[in-house]
């Protein structure tokens, strides 16, 4: 059994087939939370888990990059592709309690600081103002519910750790998509946060130090799907079960089975988002 701590199903790219898609998540074995990026990508995540009994959650939050309206062309780089256009969303804190508050919903995010996206002739003090102030009202937001938080970071390492120290989010949570290096890692993780490790580990052997110096109990896995899709599927659409490739790649890495491998992460995954 594994789990997707981090997917997207919720997004257009699957509005033809998300059925079908968690049907098969589901015949495999393997759990998924999605997560929202907005408001409405929030609202229909939490639909969507509430469809499932059992192996389908929700994450709320608003992401960095949706707090200022623009085109956002992804193509430049090797992590993400597709253009898309972003919200230009001011956090309402209610609203996102509202949704925040279902049982479904297991963790807040995605929510925290990107400064990867910035353009020329951005205010670029006033814009990480922007996102930091919002990052704190997802922190408040998570302890008030009680819950950990996803977070995205993207070029912000020390900004981040800088945040996390000063402000303690009772129940933790996980840096997701992680790509720094292993000495930053383990900031975190003495903080108590988990890493979040996808389909970019397959890409390359530039993180096989990293993947060796985290201790297994500190790792959950991700698709971050329809993106980052793992070699060998890498170009086409990502999904929930191919996660199986980012356990296996680990368990070589770390000269370990498959099994112990899927085995700890998706405790570790189980016991961060308190599911029974
Ligand atoms: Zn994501």
């Amino acid at each position: 059994m594994l789990f997707d701590t981090h997917a997207h199903l919720n997004f257009a790219t699957y509005k033809d087939d998300v059925g079908e898609v968690i049907k098969r998540t589901l015949k495999e074995g393997v759990f998924v939370v999605n997560v929202g990026s907005q408001y409405t990508t929030s609202k229909r995540a939490v639909e969507i888990a509430q469809n499932y009994e059992n192996g389908v959650w929700a994450a709320v939050g608003l992401h960095p990059i949706h707090l200022v309206k623009r085109k956002i062309n992804l193509d430049d780089s090797e992590l993400l592709e597709s253009e898309f256009q972003t919200a230009g969303e001011v956090f309402d804190y209610q609203k996102y309690l509202e949704l925040a508050k279902d049982p479904k919903v297991v963790v807040i995010g995605e929510m925290g600081l990107d400064y990867h996206h910035f353009e020329e002739g951005d205010n670029i003090p006033e814009l990480k103002k922007q996102q930091k102030d919002t990052f704190l009202e997802g922190i408040k937001l998570a302890n008030d519910v009680g819950k950990p938080l996803m977070i995205h970071c993207w070029d912000a390492y020390d900004d981040l750790l800088e945040i996390l120290k000063s402000n303690l989010v009772e129940k933790r949570g996980v840096v997701h998509s992680f790509i720094g290096g292993y000495k930053t890692a383990r900031k975190f993780i003495e903080l108590g946060y988990k890493i979040g490790m996808n389909g970019v580990m397959t890409y390359t052997t530039d993180f096989n130090r990293l993947i060796k110096e985290v201790a297994l109990e500190d790792i959950v896995f991700e698709t971050d799907c329809p993106y980052l899709t793992p070699v060998p599927h890498k170009g086409e659409r990502n999904e929930p079960i191919y996660v199986k490739y980012v356990a296996e790649k680990v368990a070589e890495v770390k000269g370990i089975s498959c099994e112990e491998v899927e085995k700890q992460t998706t405790e570790n995954a189980l016991k961060f988002f308190n599911i029974k």
